[in-house]
């Protein structure tokens, strides 16, 4: 069985959250806690900010170990697509990473796991990793469907291709842990992990991160990081709060037990 060789990521999800005031208290509490930790050579660590505030994170990251990104980008590059923003203008922005496929687009923008899948290409030719966010409902949970759901989400990715999949994150998401404080419990999500990573045949499967998001709290990440599938953690609530973020990213930055 294939378990993972990856150095962990912790990748905070803001959401619609934030506003200057807020945003600059936040990431410059992240700048100054994870730049005085020795566990910041371990562990990688970003933000995902709302489009409007790229530049403020650019401008108070910069230099820094943490990276920033979008929780969206384009399937196209440029033309007549109002509301959208392109990979290649998130990279002017200094971005590392792009959400493609949150829970929340799928549900409320209609996603389709094929235009999730044009939009990690996008991602991927502008020079962004793309996190492709997957996960199932509980009505799917408990009709026993998790794993046919996941494959059906992750298959048009797959279908990029080799080159295509080693240079994604993929991030395992249980719609039902989103936001609701019930985390999966770290058996739950290693199964799931375990499956996506079978999945990943014919890429050295063992570097490419999966990580869990669903409920992660510095309480919890510790023992769901532990899982030899977990690759670090998708944060939503959690990212908010400076010292929590922190913790989870500590987390991160702990060895591997295997
Ligand atoms: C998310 O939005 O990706 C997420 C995991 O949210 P939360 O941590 O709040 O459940």
């Amino acid at each position: 069985m294939t378990t993972t060789s990856a150095r962990r990521l912790v990748l905070g999800n803001w959401k619609l959250n934030g506003s200057f005031a807020a945003n600059r208290q936040l990431l410059s509490a992240l700048r100054s806690g994870w730049g005085a930790s020795s566990s910041s050579a371990q562990c990688d660590v970003g933000v995902c900010v709302p489009f409007p505030y790229l530049s403020q994170a650019e401008s108070a990251l910069s230099g820094s170990d943490i990276a920033w990104g979008a929780q969206d980008v384009s399937a196209h590059d440029s033309g007549a697509y109002t509301g959208e923003v392109s990979a290649t203008m998130l990279k002017e922005f200094g971005c590392r990473y792009a959400l493609v496929g949150h829970s929340e687009r799928r549900a409320y923008h209609a996603e389709s796991s094929g235009t999730v899948a044009q939009k990690a290409a996008a991602a991927l030719a502008a020079g962004l990793t793309p996190v492709v966010c997957v996960g199932e409902t509980l009505d799917e949970r408990e009709a026993g469907h998790v794993q046919d759901v996941i494959a059906a989400q992750l298959q048009p990715v797959l279908a990029l291709g080799t080159d295509a999949v080693r240079r994604v994150v993929v991030a395992y998401e249980p719609v039902w842990a989103i936001g609701t404080g019930k985390t999966a419990s770290p058996e739950q999500a290693q199964d799931v992990h375990a499956a996506i990573r079978a999945l990943l045949s014919g890429v050295d499967a063992a570097s490419v991160r999966i990580l869990y998001g669903g409920s992660v709290k510095g309480n919890n990440a510790e023992t769901l990081f532990a899982m030899p599938d977990i690759d670090g953690g998708l944060i939503g609530g959690a990212a908010l709060i400076a010292d929590e973020f922190l913790r989870i990213a500590e987390a991160g930055a702990l060895p591997r037990s295997i």
